[in-house]
This record gives C-alpha cells, sequence and structure tokens, in this order.
C-alpha cells in the first residue's frame, strides 16, 4: 500500500527515456513526479537522432538489431500522438538513409556489413556510385561504394524533449529539479521512494530508474539489482546550412572514412549534425581540438562542401553504455524498482517502445521476457530468452 501522499510512480531521470515513460504513464490517469536537476541536458542534448535501425546493426548485434527494427516501427505513431498532445513538432523526417566508403578498404567493409543486413533480412540495397551522385550530388569525388536504408529515418532529440516536457505539463507531471540521492526501503526490501540532494523524500509505489549511464550510482547498495552502466563519451558539431542555398542534402549521410565512421545528419531547418566520437571516458563535457578536427576531416571527405559552413555548437555528453549494448528495460530484482536505461547509441530509436514497456509493466504487472531484461546481471542472474525483439 502506498501512503496517501504517495505518487504512484516517481521517475529518476528526466532525459528521453524518462519523460517518455513519464508521458505515457500520466496518460494513463497515474499521478507522476519526475526528479532530475537538468532535464534534456544528458546524451539526448547531443544527439543526432538517427532512427538507424537498419544502419547502426552490427556484428555480434543481432538482438538488439531486431529490438532497434520493433521500435523504429513505433514511431510514427509515436510522434503523431505526441505532437497533438504537445502542440510541438519532433522534428520527424522520413528520409532515408545512405551510407557510402571512401576507398576500397571501406567499400569491402560495406559489403561485409551489407551480406550481414541481408541475411538478417533488413530493408537495404547496394547502389551504384553513380545513383549515390545523382541523389546526393554534394558528395565528394572519392567514393567507393554506397548502400541506401530507405526506412531509417531521423528525429530531432532536442525537438523530442521539448516536446515531452510541454506533454508532462499538459498532463500537470510534477518535474522536481533536485538530484536524487538515494532510494527509500521498506523494512521488508521494497523500494517506497526517492530522497533528494535538499533533504526530500518522494514516496512512490513504483520506482523507475532512468537516470542514463549514472543509473548505477542509484543502487550501488543493492547489489542484487546490480545497474551496470558507464558512460561512453561521444562529441558531436552542428553546422548551420540554412544560409547556404547550394547546400542541399534530404537524407543522413553515413560513411566509412579509412575504416573510422561518420555521419551528417540534415535538418529541415538547415542544421547539420556531424558526429561523433565514441570514447570510453568519464562525462566530463570537455570538448577537445582533436575530436573537432577528425569529425570535420571525415565529413568533408565524404561532403567537401563542409567546409563553407558556420560550425555553431560543439558538444560532448556521455551515452548510457551498457556491458552487452543492449538497453537494461523491465523489473528489477528489488520489488517497487523498475529499470531503464542503458540505451547507449539507439536511446532516441528505442524511447517509445521502452515507454511503451515500462507503461505495460506498471500497469499490468508483467511484459514478455526480453533480451533487455535488467535481471541478466546481478547477483541471481535470470536468464533472458528474447523474444521476436521487442522490448
Ligand atoms: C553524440 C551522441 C549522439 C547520439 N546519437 C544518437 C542517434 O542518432 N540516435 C539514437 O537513437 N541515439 C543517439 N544517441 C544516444 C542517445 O542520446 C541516448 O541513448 C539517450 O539520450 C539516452 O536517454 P536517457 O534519457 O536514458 O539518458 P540521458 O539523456 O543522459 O538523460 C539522463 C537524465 O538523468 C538525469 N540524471 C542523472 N543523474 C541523476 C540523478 N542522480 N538524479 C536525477 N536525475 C539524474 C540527467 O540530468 C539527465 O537529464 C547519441 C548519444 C550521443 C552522446
Amino acid at each position: 500500500m502506498k501512503p496517501a501522499s504517495s505518487a504512484d510512480v516517481a521517475v529518476i531521470g528526466c532525459g528521453v527515456i524518462g519523460a517518455a515513460i513519464a508521458w505515457r504513464l500520466s496518460q494513463l490517469g497515474m499521478h507522476v513526479v519526475s526528479i532530475d536537476p537538468a532535464p534534456g541536458d544528458g546524451a539526448t542534448h547531443a544527439a543526432a537522432g538517427m532512427l538507424a535501425a537498419v544502419s547502426e546493426s552490427d556484428f555480434g548485434e543481432h538482438d538488439l538489431t531486431r529490438m532497434n527494427v520493433e521500435a523504429a516501427k513505433a514511431w510514427p505513431a509515436f510522434a503523431a500522438e505526441l505532437e497533438a498532445e504537445s502542440g510541438r513538432s519532433t522534428g520527424l523526417r522520413r528520409c532515408g538513409t545512405l551510407t557510402v566508403a571512401y576507398d576500397s578498404g571501406d567499400r569491402a567493409q560495406l559489403r561485409r556489413l551489407l551480406d550481414l543486413r541481408r541475411q538478417w533480412g533488413l530493408d537495404v540495397e547496394e547502389i551504384t556510385v553513380d545513383t549515390a551522385r545523382h541523389t546526393t550530388p554534394l558528395l565528394g569525388p572519392r567514393i567507393a561504394g554506397a548502400i541506401w536504408a530507405a526506412n531509417d529515418h531521423q528525429a530531432d532529440p532536442r525537438q523530442v524533449h521539448r516536446a515531452l516536457l510541454a506533454a508532462l505539463e499538459v498532463r500537470r507531471v510534477e518535474i522536481v529539479r533536485r538530484r536524487a540521492v538515494g532510494l527509500s526501503r521498506a523494512p521488508d526490501g521494497r523500494v517506497t521512494g526517492v530522497a533528494d540532494d535538499s533533504g526530500s523524500r518522494h514516496p512512490a509505489g513504483t520506482v523507475v530508474l532512468a537516470a542514463g549511464w549514472a543509473s548505477r550510482d542509484l543502487v550501488r547498495d543493492l547489489p542484487m539489482a546490480a545497474v551496470p552502466t558507464r558512460p561512453v563519451k561521444g562529441q558531436v558539431l552542428r553546422l548551420d546550412s540554412s544560409g547556404h542555398p547550394d547546400f542541399t542534402l534530404d537524407h543522413v549521410v553515413r560513411g566509412f572514412v579509412q575504416t573510422r565512421s561518420i555521419y551528417l545528419v540534415p535538418r529541415a531547418d538547415g542544421e547539420i549534425v556531424v558526429g561523433a566520437t565514441s570514447e570510453e571516458q568519464p562525462d566530463d563535457r570537455i570538448v577537445t581540438a582533436g575530436a573537432v578536427f577528425a569529425l570535420l576531416r571525415d565529413a568533408r571527405a565524404m561532403i567537401p562542401g563542409l567546409d563553407e559552413l558556420p560550425l555553431i555548437e560543439a558538444t560532448a555528453r556521455a551515452r548510457p553504455g551498457s556491458p552487452d549494448n543492449l538497453p537494461l528495460v523491465g523489473a528489477s530484482a528489488v520489488d517497487g524498482l523498475v529499470v531503464a536505461t542503458g540505451h547507449y547509441r539507439n536511446g532516441i530509436l528505442l524511447a517509445p517502445a521502452t515507454a511503451a514497456a515500462v507503461t505495460e509493466l506498471i500497469s499490468a504487472g508483467s511484459i514478455p521476457t526480453s533480451a533487455a531484461d535488467p535481471r541478466r546481471f546481478g547477483r541471481d542472474p535470470t536468464p533472458s530468452t528474447p523474444s521476436g525483439g521487442r522490448i
């Protein structure tokens, strides 16, 4: 039984994952409180927003790819409903994704990935360099191969987050701008609420842990509910093509340039996101000269016209990594605690599916076993059976 003043659910973290969960729960009429000192200022702030289930798929990540493909299907309805409820755009752009190879070594790498993706039944085709040049006249002179993923689209994570905050306001979800410092527990061990850094306590029937890579810190005293997230630093640039009518790019362009991967994500308003580094480093938020140089070097090898564009932003944030690159979504080994973190490179893509799974778990009491089951880690791991790629 929850105390009378208690929320139904307290969500720790209000990035894209926590905000999407809080919104979906509030739509069911639940009393939800969201706790975050800086909503939206984590990985969500840096993310490029590629919904790249196919273009992200890689060797050893079949479960993740199946999950991403399922999650991508949820995006159009999620965006439409969020836009209707918030009155704001999500920047969803059904644009497709071109991936190019810079030299013959990169082409061999691209073909290996193409074979793998075909084996997995993914929607991807090899196209000629001439066709790639036709659809993307900005491509530079040195392109050795190309593939096209027609259903890999994009959304703008900052717009999505702003829309979620507006929807939370509509649903009267209280956002407490404090850092969670601990979990309250009943004598029987059940999690019963959250303590914040002002000393306030927020009792709740269920607590959802969605604090990105920092989620691990909240369960340090609960070894049976291990949440082994870690920061994986990403640096990303934003350029502005709005004053350059000759610079027209209407789909995502990714590439391998001498084995290094690079991407350009063009927004409808002319913003071009160029990313990203992937560094086993803490979330120090420091942009380094070397990273800016390397990103621009590889991006302009694909699209030389970038040279003319104003560089308007350089950002560093950390992705919530997990040991097997799969997210942790579902019940923990401790009653009252649900986990939704570890979304690593795909948290924007996975947000609608994660919110749906957590909402089903809290409202119906259970969800089908999935490869994302957080209990695969911890003291007594529960073996999980992937089921049809859903979270
Ligand atoms: C450079 C870069 C590019 C990316 N590109 C893509 C992409 O193209 N497509 C894609 O799908 N994904 C992408 N990602 C990954 C995606 O951004 C993440 O997976 C996603 O944002 C994770 O969302 P989250 O809400 O779990 O974490 P975050 O966005 O990090 O949010 C966590 C929140 O928790 C809060 N918090 C932390 N500690 C506490 C505490 N103690 N108490 C309360 N609150 C706390 C933080 O303030 C923050 O607001 C990218 C990430 C980076 C860094």
